[in-house]
Parts: structure tokens; C-alpha cells; sequence
């Protein structure tokens, strides 16, 4: 046997990792005694307890307390307690103590990484190189963000008591992704781990004892989803930010509807690898390893969709199948694993389930020969080849060790295979032409982009999704921006529209004349119902109708929207040309909008004339804007540049006030015209005719078909129709309490983004009114994560 051979026939000796730090901690600990509120150790109020067992072999590791709706009372008060203190201390001690929290978990790293792996099965090179680094590279990072608070956020501050739920997969790296922001941003926390993985988590309170964080800032309460909907529902939140399935997310938009509660939802994914045919094959294989078997495929953001370009499919499939068969599956703790077992019996179990069904539906389901060890929740590899686009394979989050393999043609084919899915989290583009690359990146939708890479993470760039991966982001500027909150100017509150009477007195002349269209798709035409909507001067005369807008005239105006491509595919510069020109043309009509200003709202000609005139600086404003709001470069501690681009929303639909009828609504659309959206606008019911003015503004300023769309009619109505709309990406609600919290309910279906005033308005006149909270409702930050070097 010669040494080449010799080097092939080798085989891997066991390389166990020592455990004996965890038992000896998991033996000296009351876990009966395990929920960590105002900086003590307490047994949950109604004496239950639940039990953690070890994924590789099923053996119980410990009887959690499991905490009920007194004891989540009891933590809220704690933070609450606690927040005035702790948000009024300097950004210097906060950071003091988010260092302090970092280099702590530095000096326990491998008791950390050790119980990781036994309690969620991890492959321990995966807790030790990944997780664990991360979660402390996160608090240190965002020491810095505490001490420049005011540099960075001038205007913000933080939002209180905020309540924090994680899933199992990620136990403690998720636990850092939440509480490092909100400790940074002046927030102090009550945060719920998931049931299968409570171990870190307390290890993690012990570590905050040590570092001197102060009695009731960081509450960590154990339980399940009573204790999750116990948070969810305390009043005494005002924020949730949640880490889940999308089954439970959309739970909580409808629990937190109307609260008042800021909410961020990290979410399920279904994520695109594309390769290309001129990708260097085996990177692609490298990276689909970790992309799809890291954590045995229980990542939010797992490559889960191998789309392969048709000429290589055959040469990749079967470098894939050869590097299957070396993976290693074994027990989490031996250093040579490569894949663990599955967190518990029940996952194992679904996993078992969806593969079958995928098999059902037609797709080949290859595994390498392997044998699997003789306990624990083991899943082999599995390779999904022949899988349609409908396949449960390539539309379920399966969250196990399972590849779906599809090919493509071309770009476009890609592209629109890509984003064929309800979710909208990561994406991996494998090419060796960069220009290819970045011209697939801004087409997909996802909040994260790997460009010849898979699950690279750091603190400094966001991570988050699109559409049913959620809303909001965590890490770097965008994910502190969770926890702040910006100082708008508030107006009154709205009342509920009352259903106009037809006004008493006939006005002198050619009223009929008045009557206004719907404007859809750059045309005027007449609501679909063909009924009108009377509208009063302030002298309770006829002042003019317009059209009642229905169900029908609102999915037109969002097809519209939906197909006009020119709008955000234009330049930022043609943008904001085209809004100028938008305030050129209303300022030629300025003393005409004035007046009907003055008839319909009954307001000086003065005010009249200024609500025009800062309307047409507010277009002015955002016109120079536009190719201003821009993204960012990060520089993670790796060999690649992050491009934190600011991308529109999609389609965004605006209902607006009634308080100051022409601001009010140029103030929304504006700004959401100058990132590139297409705007579906229900105007004020009370004053639309300053709406229906505006057609013909608009139609000679240059504004492409379908950019603005205005459905005129009773507000409550539309704004549900556009809530329930699964095509419309954003929805911003100025109406009354009721419409808005219907809103956010009604938002579920594809988990589109909401906005709303809850029943309030703002006081649109300010110069608070207008600017960078606004630009940032108005996109979603896409990371597109470059790598380089040889
Ligand atoms: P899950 O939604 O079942 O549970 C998540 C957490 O919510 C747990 O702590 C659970 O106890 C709690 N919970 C359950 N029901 C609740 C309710 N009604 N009210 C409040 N809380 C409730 O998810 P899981 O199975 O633990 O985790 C897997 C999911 O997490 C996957 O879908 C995965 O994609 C997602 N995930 C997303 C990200 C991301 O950043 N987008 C990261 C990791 C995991």
C-alpha cells in the first residue's frame, strides 16, 4: 500500500469532546429554580415544570421551571422596574456592560459551546466556531452601538420594556441577536427561549449575574407557547420581537394588532441556491455543505432550493452525491461530525413526513449509505432530485438535512424560480462573473444575498427577511432601529368616518360636472360599481362626487402597481427629476388647490395657501432625496464586503388622513414615491376632491402608468381591501383606531409591512412630519454579502 492509499483508506478515529464542565454544571443546578426575573432565581408560580433531553440520545437532561402568565407578570414588572435606571445611565456604562457581557461568555466559551451541543445536538465544531463566537462578537459590537446612541440615532431613544421570544435552532446566538440590540438601545428585556433548548440561556443569566448587569434588566423566563402568548399579550410591552415559525408570527400580528407594539418578526425561510453554469463547481459544493446540512438544515435561511443551471446539472448532482457520501453523521460532541442528530422526536418525525410526501409528489429521494447511530433523532442526508416547483419539497420549510434540486435554463428563469416561494429570507448566487452576480442579487427577493457563499452572519450587517420570512432586521444600524423609537410630531385623534348625508343645499352651478374618476394604471376611469361619493364644501353644500371605490377598483389599482416596472426600475436622479416636475406642475396650480382647500375644509385662504406651499416643498424635499437615502458598505470581520442596499418595498398602499387632505397624503406618497415604489392611494374620504385634482398634475409631470394609483371611497372599507391584499408589500394607515388595528390583523395573509398612526395622526405641518422615518418605511435593507480573494 503506497502512501496515497494509505492517506485514502484512512479512517477517522473517534474525537470526543469532554463534557465532564456540563455535567458537572448540569448536576450542581436546581432547574426547578430556573426562571432568572429581577436578578433572582425563582421556581414558576404554578410549580410546573417541563423536560429538556439530549437530542443524540433522548436521555432527560434536566426539569425546567415552566413559567405561566404570574410569572411573566412578575418579569415585566422587574424590567419595568428597571428601565428608568437603566435607559437613563450613559451609552458609556451600557456599553460597559455589554463588554462586560461579552468578555465573560469569552472566559465560559466552551462550556457554552459543550451545552449547546447537548442540548440541541449541534455538531460541536458548529457551536464552537460559529454560534458561540458570533453571539459574543454581538454584545461587543453592540457596546459600541450604546455609547453612540446620539451620534447615530440623535432624535431616538429606546422603547421601553421589550419582550423576546426565541426558537430552538440557534438558542443562544438568537438569545444575543435579541438582547445585545435592545440592552444597547436602553430597553430592558424579558426574553423566552424555546422549550427544547433552555440550557444556554440560563447559563447565559448566570454570565449576566457575573458581569454586573443590573438586577431586572435582562429577565429570562423558561416555558412554551403559553408563556410566548403571555408575553405577547402583556401590556406592559411595547415591544416583541420574535424569532419563529411563520405559523406563530402571524399569530402574533394578529395578538399584537392594534396595541401599539412595535413588532419584529425573523421568520421561516425557503432559500434559493443558484448556481450558474459558470460557478466553480466545487466551491458551489462546498458552500451547498454548509448551506443546507449546517445544523442539520434547521436554519431560518438553509439553502433549501438548489436551482442548477441545466448544462452543469448532471457534473454538479453527481460531485454532490459523492461529497454526501462523506459526510459524517455521528454524535454531536465527536469533532469530526459533520451532522448531528435533529432536536427532538417530533422534528425528526415531520422531517420523516414532508420527504415521504415529497416522494409522493414525484420527487427522487437520495440518501448516501450510511448507518445511522443506534439512538438519537438521526436524519440522513437527502437529496431531492426531479422535484417540481409545486412540489411540498420545494414550498415547505422542511428544517431538516433535505436538498430540493430543480434546473433552470436561463437568468430570467432563475430568477423567477427563485423567488417562486412565500417566503423571502436568503439567497445564494454561485457565478465566477461578478456582473452576473450583482445583476441576479437586486431580482431576488430576499433581505440577505450570498454571492458565492452561503450563511455568512456578522453584528455589524442586518439580517431579515421579505414577505412570510418576516419584517424588521437584526444586526448593525437597521437592527438597532428596532429598538428605538423616533419622536414624530402627533396629531389628534382620528375619529371613525360617519357616512356622509347627500348635503343639504344644492351648490350654484356645474357641481355634475365635478364628478371624479378613480385613477388607475395612468388613466382615469370609473369605479367598478359605477356608484359615487358625495362630497361637502365646509358650508355643507354639494361640493362635487366622486367614485365609490370597491374591492375590484383596489385589486385593479394594485395590478397597476404591480406592472409598472418603470417606476422602480428607473434611476434615483429620474426619480427625483419626475418629482420635482410633480411640485413645478402644482406650484403652477397652486392658488386653484388653495381655493378648494378653503371650500372644502373651511380654512383660512392663508392656511390654505400654506398647506400648498409646504406641500410642494415636501415634493421638493423628497425629490432631492431620492438619490440620497442610500445604502451602506460594511466590512465584517471576513474576506468580503457587505452591500447594504436600500431597495423599495414593492407595492405600497397609503390610506390617508383626513387632517390636512393635500399634506397629508403628498407627505406619505412622496416619500414612498422617491424609493421607488408604486403607491396604491386612498385618499381622505372627507376631502377627496383634492385627490382627484392632483390627476392631472400628475399625468403631465412624467409619472409612469401604474406609479400612482387613487381609489377614492370610504376608507374603512379599502384599507381592509389592501390589508387582505397578498400583491401589496407595505401598507401605511392614518385613519381612525379601528381601521388601523383591523389593518395590522388583516396584514396576515403575506405578512406585509404596516404602518400605522393607531388612530392618530401627525401633525403634518412640522418638519417632523417629513424625512428619514419616513425614507426608511419606504425600503427594505437587502445585505449582499461579496466575498474576495484567490
Ligand atoms: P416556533 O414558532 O414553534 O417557536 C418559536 C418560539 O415561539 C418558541 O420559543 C415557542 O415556545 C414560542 N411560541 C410558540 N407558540 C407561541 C405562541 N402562540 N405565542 C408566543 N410564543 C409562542 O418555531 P421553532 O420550531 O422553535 O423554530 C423554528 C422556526 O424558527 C423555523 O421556522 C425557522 O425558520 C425560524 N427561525 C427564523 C430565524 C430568522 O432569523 N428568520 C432564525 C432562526 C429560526
Amino acid at each position: 500500500m503506497n502512501i496515497l492509499d494509505r492517506y485514502h483508506a484512512m479512517e477517522y478515529g473517534p474525537a470526543p469532546e469532554a463534557r465532564n464542565e456540563a455535567d458537572a454544571w448540569l448536576a450542581a443546578r436546581d432547574f426547578s429554580k430556573a426562571l432568572f426575573i429581577g436578578g433572582d432565581w425563582k421556581a414558576a408560580a404554578g410549580g410546573k415544570t417541563f423536560e429538556t433531553s439530549e437530542p443524540s440520545s433522548g436521555k432527560l437532561l434536566a426539569k425546567v421551571s415552566d413559567a405561566n402568565a404570574a410569572d411573566i407578570d412578575a418579569a415585566v414588572a422587574a424590567a419595568a422596574k428597571a428601565l428608568p435606571k437603566w435607559s437613563a445611565s450613559s451609552g458609556y456604562s451600557r456599553a460597559k456592560v455589554l463588554y462586560a457581557i461579552g468578555r465573560a461568555m469569552q472566559r465560559h466559551q466552551r462550556l457554552f459551546a459543550v451545552l449547546e451541543s447537548i442540548d440541541n445536538g449541534k455538531p460541536i465544531r458548529e457551536s464552537r466556531d460559529i454560534d458561540v463566537p458570533l453571539a459574543i462578537r454581538h454584545f461587543v459590537h453592540h457596546a459600541g452601538w450604546a455609547q453612540a446612541l446620539d451620534r447615530d440615532f440623535p432624535g431616538h431613544k429606546g422603547v421601553g420594556v421589550v419582550g423576546q421570544i426565541i426558537p430552538w435552532n440557534f438558542p443562544l446566538l438568537m438569545l444575543a441577536w435579541k438582547i445585545a440590540p435592545a440592552l444597547a438601545a436602553g430597553c430592558t428585556v424579558v426574553l423566552k427561549p424555546a422549550e427544547f433548548t433552555p440550557l444556554t440561556a440560563i447559563l447565559f443569566a448566570e454570565i449576566c449575574e457575573r458581569a454586573g448587569v443590573p438586577k431586572g434588566v435582562v429577565n429570562i423566563v423558561q416555558g412554551g407557547p403559553e408563556a410566548g402568548a403571555a408575553i405577547v399579550n402583556h401590556p406592559g410591552i411595547q415591544k416583541i420581537a420574535f424569532t419563529g415559525s411563520s405559523e406563530v408570527g402571524k399569530i402574533i400580528r394578529k395578538a399584537t394588532a392594534g396595541s401599539g407594539k412595535k413588532l419584529s418578526l425573523e421568520l421561516g425561510g425557503k432559500s434559493a441556491f443558484i448556481v450558474f453554469e459558470d460557478a466553480d463547481l466545487d466551491s458551489a459544493v462546498e458552500g451547498l455543505v454548509d448551506g443546507i446540512w449546517f445544523n442539520q438544515g434547521q436554519v431560518c435561511c438553509a439553502g433549501s432550493r438548489l436551482l442548477v443551471q441545466e448544462g452543469i446539472a448532471d457534473a454538479l448532482i453527481a460531485k454532490v452525491k459523492t461529497r454526501m457520501s462523506r459526510l459524517r453523521v455521528g454524535s454531536p460532541l465527536d469533532k469530526n461530525t459533520d451532522i448531528g442528530p435533529l432536536v427532538d422526536a417530533t422534528q425528526l418525525d415531520r422531517v420523516k413526513g414532508l420527504v415521504a410526501e415529497g416522494a409522493r409528489q414525484g420527487a427522487v429521494c437520495w440518501q448516501p449509505d450510511a448507518t445511522l447511530p443506534s439512538s438519537g433523532y438521526y436524519h440522513l442526508p437527502t437529496l431531492a432530485t426531479g422535484v417540481s416547483p409545486a412540489n411540498i419539497l420545494a414550498q415547505e420549510e422542511v428544517f431538516g438535512p433535505v436538498l430540493a434540486t430543480m434546473t433552470f435554463r436561463n437568468t430570467e428563469e432563475a430568477i423567477e424560480l427563485a423567488n417562486n416561494t412565500r417566503y423571502g429570507l436568503a439567497a445564494s448566487v454561485w457565478s465566477e462573473n461578478v456582473n452576473l452576480a450583482l445583476h441576479v442579487a437586486p431580482q431576488l427577493k430576499a433581505g440577505v444575498v450570498w454571492v458565492n457563499g452561503t450563511n455568512m452572519f456578522d453584528a455589524a450587517c442586518g439580517f431579515g427577511g421579505y414577505r412570510e420570512s418576516g419584517f424588521g432586521r437584526e444586526g448593525g444600524r437597521e437592527g438597532m432601529f428596532e429598538y428605538l423609537s423616533a419622536k414624530l410630531p402627533l396629531g389628534p385623534v382620528i375619529k371613525p368616518a360617519t357616512v356622509s348625508a347627500q348635503p343639504a343645499e344644492q351648490s350654484d352651478g356645474d357641481a355634475i360636472d365635478r364628478t371624479a374618476k378613480l385613477f388607475i394604471g395612468g388613466k382615469q376611469v370609473r369605479p367598478d360599481g359605477n356608484y359615487s361619493l358625495v362630497v361637502a364644501t365646509a358650508k355643507g353644500k354639494l361640493a362635487g362626487e366622486v367614485g365609490l371605490g370597491s374591492r375590484k377598483d383596489i385589486r385593479d389599482a394594485v395590478s397597476a402597481a404591480r406592472a409598472c416596472k418603470a417606476w422602480p426600475e428607473a434611476t434615483a436622479y429620474n426619480r427625483s427629476q419626475v418629482l420635482y416636475y410633480l411640485a413645478e406642475n402644482l406650484s403652477g396650480r397652486a392658488a386653484e388647490f388653495a381655493a378648494r382647500l378653503t371650500e372644502l375644509t373651511g380654512a383660512t385662504p392663508k392656511a390654505a395657501r400654506d398647506e400648498v406651499d409646504q406641500s410642494i416643498e415636501r415634493l421638493f424635499l423628497y425629490a432631492g432625496l431620492a438619490d440620497k437615502f442610500e445604502g451602506r458598505v460594511h466590512q465584517p470581520p471576513a474576506r468580503a464586503v457587505t452591500l447594504a442596499l436600500h431597495e423599495p418595498v414593492g407595492v405600497v398602499g397609503i390610506v390617508a388622513p383626513d387632517a390636512s387632505p393635500l399634506l397629508g397624503l403628498i407627505s406619505l406618497v412622496a416619500p414612498a414615491l422617491a424609493m421607488g415604489n408604486t403607491v396604491v392611494a386612498v385618499p381622505s374620504e372627507r376631502y377627496p376632491l383634492l385627490a382627484t385634482d392632483l390627476y392631472q398634475v400628475i399625468e403631465y409631470s412624467d409619472v409612469p402608468a401604474g406609479a400612482i394609483n387613487i381609489v377614492t371611497g370610504r376608507t374603512a372599507e379599502l384599507a381592509g381591501v389592501l390589508a387582505k391584499h397578498d400583491d401589496v408589500d407595505g401598507l401605511w394607515v392614518f385613519s381612525d383606531a379601528d381601521t388601523c388595528a383591523k389593518a395590522e390583523a388583516e396584514s396576515i395573509g403575506n405578512l406585509k409591512r404596516v404602518w400605522s398612526g393607531n388612530g392618530r395622526g401627525l401633525d403634518w405641518a412640522s418638519d417632523e412630519a417629513a424625512g428619514d422615518a419616513f425614507l426608511r418605511r419606504a425600503i427594505e435593507v437587502k445585505n449582499v454579502w461579496v466575498p474576495y480573494g484567490d
